[in-house]
């Protein structure tokens, strides 16, 4: 439990969530001194404190309580929450919003040589992905009998390097499938980056303070529609 009095949000600490969600927080009104390398960055204007890690450590620094809030994109969430069932670990969260960043979708992909397939061809392949759990799911419910090849990295170069016949990884305009001779397939899983609170959170001045700020998270998406 974060047994600190200053609301702690995890953030993305570089990567493609990272500028969306610092300017979030600015239109928040939330002032920061976000130094480079420093992992934590105290608000000047609000018992806030915002931690800056890897976007996959977020739910479960969520779900343990270290931070009381994080913005993660769902595709990290699900993969998390579906691991840490299978552990028996925490993996609860309360999403207060769908943010209007981050959209991706997970999809499957195969060489474009082998022109269009149905889900029948992947019996018996392997699919490589940075999300086992999802695809496993995935596969369990269509009844589809492949291996899933888990690479934390470059998941479009498996099939090339002969590591898998197929791959499930994240698009969002498709421009690294084509140049990567690859052919899109099912969407398994839409994904935007979202608002998580710690399950359990029970403090009333950090309670009250989210309260004040989810009003203008609304009025900040808005504004944007
Ligand atoms: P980290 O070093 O924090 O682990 P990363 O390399 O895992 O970074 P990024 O590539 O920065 O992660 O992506 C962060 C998140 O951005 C993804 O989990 C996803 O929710 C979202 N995203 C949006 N578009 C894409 C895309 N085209 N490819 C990958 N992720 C995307
Ligand atoms: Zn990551």
């Amino acid at each position: 439990m974060n047994t600190n009095n200053r609301l702690r949000i995890a953030i993305q600490k570089s990567g493609r969530l990272s500028k969306d969600c610092q300017s979030l927080l600015k239109q928040l009104g939330i002032k920061l001194n976000l130094r480079e390398q420093r992992l934590i960055a105290h608000s000047t204007n609000m018992p806030i404190d915002v931690l800056r890690v890897r976007d996959d450590d977020i739910p479960g620094l969520v779900m343990d309580g270290v931070c009381d809030l994080g913005i993660v994109g769902e595709n990290v969430l699900v993969e998390t929450q579906a691991e840490r069932q299978r552990n028996g670990q925490p993996s609860e969260v309360s999403k207060l919003a769908k943010l209007d960043f981050g959209y991706c979708r997970l999809a499957l992909a195969w060489p474009q040589e082998l022109g269009m397939q149905d889900k029948s061809w992947f019996n018996g392949k392997r699919i490589a992905t940075t999300y086992p759990e999802i695809l496993k799911q995935y596969l369990e419910q269509e009844q589809i009998d492949a291996s899933v090849v888990m690479l934390t990295g470059s998941v479009e170069v498996a099939p090339r390097a002969g590591l898998a016949d197929a791959i499930c990884d994240l698009v969002s305009t498709g421009a690294t499938l084509e140049a990567n001779g690859l052919m899109q397939g099912d969407t398994i899983l839409e994904s935007n980056a979202c608002l998580i609170q710690n399950a359990s959170l029970n403090d009333d001045d950090k309670l009250s303070l989210i309260n004040k700020l989810m009003p203008r998270l609304r009025g900040v998406k808005q504004a944007k529609e």
